[in-house]
């Protein structure tokens, strides 16, 4: 492993270099999608972040597991009216099995994920097909003793687990702080303590998915599938665990407890999330209004947006930030990440038009060596994509200069280039070009002008002035910008 990645550890809050437990393979799991909904901006920030380091380990050598799940069975949040889980509402008001609305939005979310160039994970298991391995999750949390049953329910027994263990080492709370912040109403009077959790729920009579188990016909707890799978395909140890900031607490609180209270040690090396996204400075939430899926961005129908944005410029937005910043969406600064992968393509575009020098150029090796060095050490630098954003559009700058014939660039060189961004802007940053083929039509287009202005060149070396001048006209018309140099021409366009 050539590369030293650190990371930023959310467990022990520093930067660390990472070391994988097996050398050469890591191990990765990060929650995914809750599935009675359309995929929105909250799915895309963790699914582009996580994809990075996905991309990015794979890219400095190492085999990478990676597991991602889907939440499809509906008991992490209830309406606070009727305790009826969301998948199986949406089921009972449309008359659908509940598993047709699971299916169709992650199908909905996949298509997204494609969308955005989110590569697949290695595995996308369903909470409801791993219930035989959460229902003996809570056997081994109960036959440590760090759980109890209750009218046909199981709940964890925080108070209990933290006299041996720390609860609250993820986020920093410690127990009382827990205590006297919660505010949790469900499963009082069946609970020794309110901040104990549900393992396994009796589920109501209207509830319709319902899963037999040694305690009752009903559901696990939330927090129960991204213990029971992680453990599954990735082991009792594995590397990184990766999330949204927002489920620090409870969630991933909660799964160190069962990890440790079932296997007698923790699961997972390294903790990483990703912050939130706002929208124009506020929380995005539907009963604020301000909700929007990624299915209305890129088709702009929406009532606060101002245009329709391509998933790429969705994802370069969400790339300029570091993943540990907070992101705040609006028009203005997606129009203005709109311009800016606008200018990293034409760049690219423009880097496919270069005739290299013959001999070294003015630009050599040496500038492409520390270009590609930087990018290096900015990703290393615990993913800090904006910087590798920089460093690529001081790039364009020289690759601009060399169009405009005022630097030179020899062939290897020149290649040399064309690899970093390659490498950092498509492989890295999983950047692509959009509207279908539209590189190689640029691509063939630049030709096109090419091969007019050497006509032009042609009929003024034969003083035919006419022909020399109608091409200069017409090509000024539809807003070409031709200079004439000592040894050729230059052109841009001015769009
Ligand atoms: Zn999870």
């Amino acid at each position: 492993m050539e590369q030293k990645l650190c990371i930023y550890n959310t467990l022990s809050r520093k930067k660390e270099e990472f070391e994988p437990i097996t050398p050469g393979r890591v191990g990765m799991y990060v929650c995914g999608p809750t599935v009675y909904g359309d995929a929105h901006l909250g799915h895309a920030r963790p699914a582009i972040t996580f994809d990075l380091l996905f991309r990015y380990l794979r890219h400095i050598g190492y085999k990478v597991r990676y597991v991602r799940n889907i939440t499809d069975v509906g008991h992490l949040e209830h309406d606070a009216d009727e305790g009826e889980d969301k998948i199986a509402k949406k089921a009972r008001l449309e008359q659908l099995e509940p598993m047709e609305v699971a299916q169709y939005y992650t199908n909905r979310f996949h298509a997204a994920m494609q969308e955005l160039n989110v590569l697949p994970p290695s595995i996308e298991p369903c909470a409801s097909g791993h219930i035989i391995e959460q229902i003996e999750l809570v056997k081994q949390i109960l036959a440590n003793g760090f759980a109890y049953e209750s009218q046909g329910s199981v709940y964890f027994d925080v108070e209990k687990y933290n006299k041996k263990y720390h609860y609250g080492k993820l986020s920093g709370r410690n127990l009382e702080d827990v205590i006297n912040n919660s505010r949790e109403l469900d499963g009082v009077g069946e609970k020794r303590n309110q901040v104990d959790f549900a393992l396994w729920k009796r589920a109501q009579p209207e509830h319709i998915m319902r899963w037999p188990s040694p305690w009752s016909d009903g559901f696990p707890g939330w927090h129960c599938e991204c213990t029971a799978m992680g453990r599954k395909y990735l082991g009792e140890h594995f590397d990184i665990h990766g999330g949204g900031m927002d489920l620090v607490f409870p969630h991933h609180e909660c799964e160190i407890a069962q990890a440790v209270a079932s296997q007698g040690s923790d699961m997972v090396r390294y903790w990483m999330h990703n912050n939130m996204i706002t929208i124009n400075g506020q929380k995005m939430g539907k009963s604020l209004g301000n909700f929007i899926t990624l299915a209305q961005f890129f088709s702009g129908e929406h009532e606060s947006l101002a245009q329709a944005y391509s998933p790429m410029t969705i994802r370069f937005f969400i790339l300029q930030a570091h993943y540990r910043s907070t992101v705040d969406f609006s028009n203005e600064a997606l129009q203005a990440s709109e311009k800016g992968l606008a200018r990293l393509m034409e760049g690219v575009a423009n880097l496919k038009r270069i005739v290299p020098a013959d001999g070294e150029g003015s630009v050599g090796m040496a500038y492409v060596d520390e270009l590609r060095a930087k990018c290096y050490e900015a990703m290393n630098d615990d993913l800090n994509s904006p910087i590798v954003i920089s460093h690529l559009f001081d790039a364009c700058r020289v690759i601009n200069s060399v169009i405009d014939r005022k630097a030179t660039i020899g062939r290897e060189a020149l290649e040399a280039l064309a690899d970093v961004f390659r490498t950092f802007a498509f492989d890295i940053l999983g950047l692509k070009e959009e509207g279908g083929n539209e590189g190689a039509r640029e691509e063939a287009f630049g030709k096109v002008v090419d091969m007019l202005l050497e006509q032009r060149m042609a009929a003024k070396a034969n003083k035919d002035w006419a022909t020399s001048d109608k091409i200069r006209d017409n090509l000024a018309a539809l807003g070409f910008e031709v200079k004439d140099t000592k040894d050729g021409f230059t052109w841009r366009l001015n769009r």
